[in-house]
C-alpha cells in the first residue's frame, strides 16, 4: 500500500541525509502513517550498498543488511516502545521492540505499560556503546516518543547531547505538546502533514471504498487517511450515525440521559465516545459561526443526522457551546482507567440536555 501524503517527508529526508543529523523527530495526527516512514528512514541508514552519487538515499532491497531488515533480524535496529503500544498494533515489525520489552513470562498479567522506561532508553545507551555489527549505521526508532516519561527523556538527553559516532535516533511522536523542549529542540524536525481532503477521498476511493463512505469516514477521522479506512471497515461509521442520532433523541426528549448514556456506551468505549462528542461539540460550533450546511462542511457525510442535530441550535449563543466543549475537554483530562464512565457521561449528557433541549 503506498501513502502519497509521505512524499514530501521522503523528500525531506533525502535532504536531511546529505548530512545526516545525529536525531530527527517525525511527528504529525495520529493515522498518516509516519511509523511507515520512519521504517523507511529506518532501512535506507541500514542498506549497506554504496550511495549512486547524486541518487538518494534508500534501501537497495538486496544487500545482506536489507535482507537481515525486512526478516526482522537486524542486530543495529533498536526499536523502544511501549507495551501498550505494542498491543494496539499488528504491524509484523513490531517485533524488534521484544529486545527492549519485558518478556511475556516476567510480565504476568499485570496491564500493559503506557510509558517508555527509564531501563528501556539505558539498554539502549549501552548497546549504542558497542560498535555496530556493520559497516553502516546503529539507528534507533523511538515511537510513540511522547511515550517516555520524564526519567527516560532525560536518561535520552544525554544520548542526543553527546550522540554515539555512527549511530542515528529516530522519534516519530503524535503529540509535539508531550515532548520536552529539551528533547524536541535536538532533533531536526520533520512534519507529516494532514493531506489535503481531495487526495484523501481519491485514496479512499483507491482502497475500494465508495466515495459516500469515504466522506463519513474521513470527517469522523478528521482527515487521517489510515484512521478513516480503518473506520470504515468496522462499525464506526453507524456508531457515529447512532450517536448523532441519540443525541438527537435526548434533545427532542425522546430518550433521557440515563436511556441515552447507555445507548453510547453500547457503540463505543468512553475514550472514543469522548473524542467523538468533542468532534460533533467542533461540528457545532464551527455550524453556528457559519451556518454552512453543505459544501466543504466536514459533516456532509453525516448531513441528514447532523441536520436534524443542527436545527436544535437555533438561538443557543456559542458561549453555550463553548461550556459544553469545556465541560468535555475536562472529562478527556480525567484517567479514564480508574474513574466510573457512565457517572462521567451522565453528567456532560445532562448539562448538554438541560442547555440546548
Ligand atoms: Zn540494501
Amino acid at each position: 500500500m503506498d501513502y502519497p501524503w509521505l512524499q514530501a517527508g521522503r523528500e525531506q529526508f533525502v535532504r536531511l541525509s546529505a548530512q545526516l543529523p545525529h536525531a530527527l523527530l517525525v511527528y504529525g495526527s495520529p493515522g498518516l502513517a509516519k511509523h511507515t516512514l520512519a521504517m523507511e528512514m529506518v532501512a535506507a541508514l541500514l542498506c549497506e550498498s554504496e550511495p549512486v552519487a547524486g541518487e538518494p538515499r534508500r534501501a537497495c532491497g538486496r544487500c545482506r543488511s536489507c535482507t537481515m531488515f525486512s526478516s526482522f533480524n537486524h542486530p543495529d535496529f533498536h526499536y523502544l516502545s511501549s507495551e501498550q503500544f505494542v498491543e494496539s498494533r499488528d504491524n509484523p515489525d513490531l517485533v524488534y521492540t521484544r529486545r527492549y520489552l519485558d518478556p511475556p513470562e516476567k510480565r504476568g498479567k499485570r496491564k500493559p505499560r503506557k510509558v517508555i522506561s527509564v531501563d528501556q532508553v539505558r539498554a539502549l545507551i549501552d548497546s549504542f556503546a558497542l560498535s555496530s555489527h556493520s559497516a553502516a549505521y546503529k539507528v534507533a526508532l523511538i515511537e510513540p516518543a511522547e511515550a517516555m516519561n520524564i526519567n527516560a527523556s532525560n536518561a535520552l538527553l544525554k544520548l542526543l547531547e553527546e550522540p554515539s559516532p555512527g549511530s542515528v535516533l529516530i522519534l516519530v511522536g503524535n503529540d509535539l505538546s508531550r515532548l520536552p523542549m529539551t528533547i524536541r529542540s535536538r532533533c531536526i524536525a520533520l512534519a507529516v502533514d494532514t493531506p489535503e481532503e481531495g487526495q484523501v477521498l481519491s485514496w479512499l476511493m483507491a482502497q475500494g471504498l465508495s466515495e459516500a463512505t469515504a466522506q463519513k469516514a474521513t470527517a469522523i477521522a478528521g482527515g487521517a487517511p489510515l484512521t478513516a479506512l480503518q473506520y470504515a471497515r468496522s462499525e464506526e461509521i453507524s456508531g457515529f450515525e447512532r450517536l448523532l442520532e441519540t443525541l438527537t433523541g435526548l434533545l427532542n426528549r425522546q430518550l433521557d440521559p440515563v436511556e441515552a448514556r447507555e445507548a453510547l456506551l453500547k457503540l463505543q468505549a468512553l475514550p472514543v465516545l469522548l473524542a467523538w462528542l468533542q468532534k460533533l461539540m467542533n461540528w457545532m460550533i464551527r455550524y453556528s459561526q457559519t451556518g454552512d450546511t453543505h459544501g466543504g462542511a466536514p459533516w456532509r457525510g453525516y448531513q441528514r443526522q447532523f441536520s436534524a442535530l443542527s436545527r436544535k441550535l437555533a438561538g443557543v449563543s456559542q458561549a453555550v457551546l463553548f461550556e459544553l466543549y469545556d465541560e468535555l475537554l475536562e472529562l478527556r483530562h480525567q484517567d479514564l482507567d480508574v474513574v466510573n464512565s457512565a457517572m462521567l457521561l451522565d453528567k456532560w449528557l445532562i448539562s448538554f440536555a438541560r442547555r440546548l433541549a
